[in-house]
């Protein structure tokens, strides 16, 4: 049983002042695993206090120090593979091979940050200009509760690069995975208050550090409804945001595709992380002459798919983080069924078997209308809206008739063509005939996807300002 009450201020392990108690259940048992008392206003400003003192250090250093840092993360982080690997099964319900890519991907990049900062120059000339690239200040990094690990984990390593202290303040939806995570962390011997972490409502530490004076800098990732809260907090004290938000992400299958190696990797998009992943490629898009093949071929890979215990190597999909999402999900699937849209796999209720967890039946529309709210709105659930197209400019209008553009997929067998089509498509990214990213290239949404990228160079940017120096010759 995880009893939580301690907050990573200023180096170590302390009481929170806050006084609410949160139940941490596993999702897929519903029984109870912990509990977490959440930080308060009073702690924010004590893990800012400490972060701004560190900041002050932190500045000066250069490239070297900083990459030793960034080592240090690396290591302690992945000395602590297996158990990130499993408290995100335990706590979130994530299953095997998902947990086992994010625990690995957490202290990854703090890998590619070092290789990225050893090849970058702080300081270029421009004209006569010397330009120095200054770390922003303090940064206060929020998370949402669907990659904890990997979402602290890689903006820490950007911020570390730039030479920016930060208060990281994970979803209180997260506990027990940020527990793991801050002790991982803690093992890397870092300055006190370099990095400080802490569990609280968005509504009040959240709040606290997106509208503190010390906090130059906010990097936030979750809905876009809440993103928008914190762009209109930040601004009386003019902070720097940055926003990876909500996505509705589109499959284009083109009709010269095949249709046998291509659609277990479109459902494998849509229901990656148990279709609890912003990049989940959840409209698919496919040309309605095909139409009744795909239908077959789906439903025959949705039979496919195993459902149920997240630790069992053979589960593609295991249950949802908690009932809230159950309830959310099965609300989605009946307004599917009311605005006409027609099941060829799943529907509402549980899969057979499964009375206990919050499981749902993967679930894949077909005759859907891109008016619909499950083609419009973020389900956040194994739920997929197959939408028919003409021709490949009907396609292409569908993919970019949404309000979200964070990552879209396209398939083809013919590589110029998909450019093609990828060169149009409204999205931060565009994977053309695979699913995994390049996590050293930028990453981020357009439209109400977002503002700004992370990852990579212009990851670490985002935590740099440029100076300019120009002296008499
Ligand atoms: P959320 O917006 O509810 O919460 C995210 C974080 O913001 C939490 O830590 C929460 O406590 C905090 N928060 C809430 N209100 C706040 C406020 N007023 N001020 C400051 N902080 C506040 O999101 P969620 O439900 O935790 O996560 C799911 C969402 O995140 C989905 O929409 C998903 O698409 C999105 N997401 C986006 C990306 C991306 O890279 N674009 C990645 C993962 C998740």
């Amino acid at each position: 049983m995880w009893n939580i009450d301690k907050a990573y201020i200023d180096g170590a392990f302390v009481p929170v002042q806050g006084s609410e108690v949160v139940e941490v259940l596993d999702p897929s048992t519903e029984q109870r695993i912990g509990t977490a008392t959440l930080g308060n206003r009073d702690d924010a400003k004590r893990a800012i206090a400490a972060a701004v003192r560190a900041q002050k250090a932190l500045r000066r250093t250069g490239k070297a120090e900083r990459i030793d840092m960034l080592e240090h993360l690396s290591a302690a982080v992945l000395a602590r593979t297996e158990q990130i690997r499993d408290v995100t099964i335990e706590e979130y319900g994530g299953p095997l091979a998902r947990a086992q890519w994010v625990s690995q991907y957490a202290s990854q990049c703090f890998a590619g940050a070092a290789k990225t900062l050893a090849a970058y120059d702080l300081t270029r000339r421009i004209g006569e200009a010397t330009v120095i690239m200054e770390p922003v200040g303090v940064a206060g990094l929020i998370a949402p509760w669907n990659s904890t690990a990997g979402t602290a984990c890689s903006k820490l390593a950007s911020a570390i690069a730039a030479g920016c202290a930060t208060v990281i303040k994970p979803s209180e939806l997260s506990p027990i995975q940020s527990q793991v995570v801050a002790e991982a962390l803690h093992d890397a011997g870092l300055p006190a208050g370099v990095f400080n972490i802490l569990l609280g409502r968005g509504t009040d530490v959240g709040d606290e550090i997106s509208t503190s004076p010390d906090i130059a800098r906010i990097s936030f990732t979750g809905s876009t409804a809440t993103g928008k809260f914190i762009a209109r907090a930040g601004i009386d004290t003019m902070k720097r945001v940055s926003l990876a938000l909500t996505g509705k992400s589109a499959t284009v299958v083109l009709d010269d595709a095949d249709l046998a190696a291509v659609l277990p990797q479109a459902l494998n998009v849509a229901f990656m992380n148990n279709g609890q992943a912003c990049v989940a490629g959840t409209r698919l898009l496919v040309p309605r002459s095909k139409m009744k093949e795909v239908r077959e071929r789906i439903a025959a890979i949705v039979a496919g798919l195993r459902v149920g215990d997240p630790r069992d190597p053979a589960t593609a999909i295991g249950p949802l983080a908690s009932k809230a999402q159950y309830e959310r999900i099965q609300r989605f699937i009946r307004r599917g069924l009311e605005q006409g849209a027609t099941l060829v796999a799943g529907g509402e209720g549980r899969p057979e078997g499964l009375e206990r967890g919050w499981y749902v039946r993967p679930t894949v529309f077909a005759d859907v209308r891109n008016d619909m709210e499950i083609a419009r709105e973020e389900i956040f659930g194994p739920v997929l809206s197959v939408i028919a197209y003409e021709d490949e400019d009907e396609a292409i209008g569908i993919a970019n008739d949404s309000a979200y553009g964070l990552q879209a997929y396209v398939f083809s067998s013919q590589p110029a063509r998909a450019h093609r089509v990828a060169s149009q498509l409204q999205a931060g990214s565009v994977l053309v005939n695979r699913i995994a990213p390049e996590l050293l290239a930028p990453f981020g949404g357009v439209k109400q996807s977002g503002v700004g990228r992370e990852f990579g160079v212009f990851g670490m940017e985002a935590f740099m300002e440029p100076k300019t120096i120009v002296e008499a010759q």
